[in-house]
């Protein structure tokens, strides 16, 4: 019989979510642990409906565990928590490897001479459905304290920025105000950090941000989960203007 896409969504929302996993996510997401209670219900929901939507894939010789597989969708959901939500339409396939893994580039000097590179990279977004990330610097990320970066978190965000067909910095903005309110708040705190990272200055957001305007927002989009209270403290406007965008404000938890 035929069964609407919310209709399914609503009813994996709906489905059990096992202490043993509950359990797991404790024990192993910082953020888990800090979420009010009634958002952590609204996360198990939308963790459902991304293990029931979305693919996964080991690669380099890695199995990908429920653990891994749950550890992965908690970090997605929080993107989604309040929100209406197309579950990141655009991705299909979640490849894991077992650490960064190399890929062979491209790179421009100054010159504009082409010149063959490797890359070691931590993960990948794409807007053709696939999203990759390297389970070591998953885990490495969740040890850190204080929590400075999150991979997941990041490779996600640019899966919302994707929403509007190209990764730009401007995933889309259903609200008036914050439309009004985010290119001035974003490019501002886009131009001191790239400003900072120029002159080699201490910056509160990751320097990588600096390189172009979406990785600024992903970059900020880990900040404003993982350190909220300095980004509030040091970016009251790009906070304010990230706090709209997810209905979120982890300042407060
Ligand atoms: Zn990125």
């Amino acid at each position: 019989m035929f069964q609407s896409k919310e209709r399914r969504r609503e009813r994996m929302r709906e489905t059990l979510f096992p202490e043993t996993w509950r359990q797991l996510l404790h024990n192993a997401v910082p953020l888990y642990r800090r979420l009010p209670d009634a958002d952590r219900e609204e996360l198990h929901g939308h963790i459902q409906v991304l293990l029931s939507e979305k693919h996964f894939e080991g690669a380099g010789g890695l199995e990908v565990t429920e653990g891994i597989k749950l550890i992965i969708c908690a970090h997605a959901a929080l993107l989604l928590l309040h929100r209406e939500t197309d579950y990141f339409p655009k991705l299909i396939t979640v490849i894991v490897y077992p650490e960064a893994y190399a890929v062979k580039t491209q790179t421009q000097t100054d010159r504009g001479v082409l010149l063959d590179v490797v890359e070691t990279r931590a993960g990948e977004s794409w807007t053709s459905g696939t999203l990759i990330l390297a389970w070591q610097d998953v885990r490495r990320d969740l040890a850190r304290v204080p929590a400075t970066q999150s991979v997941v978190l990041h490779e996600f965000a640019h899966q919302l920025d994707a929403g509007s067909g190209v990764m730009n910095g401007a995933p889309v903005l259903s609200d008036r105000d914050l439309r009004h309110h985010w290119p001035e708040a974003l490019s501002a705190a886009y131009e001191r950090l790239s400003q900072a990272t120029r002159q080699h200055e201490p910056t509160l957001l990751r320097p990588y941000g600096a390189k172009n305007p979406s990785e600024f927002f992903a970059v900020a989009a880990e900040a404003f989960f993982l350190y909220p209270v300095e980004l509030q403290r040091g970016e009251a406007d790009l906070y304010s203007a990230l706090c709209q965008y997810f209905k979120q404000d982890p300042a407060t938890w």
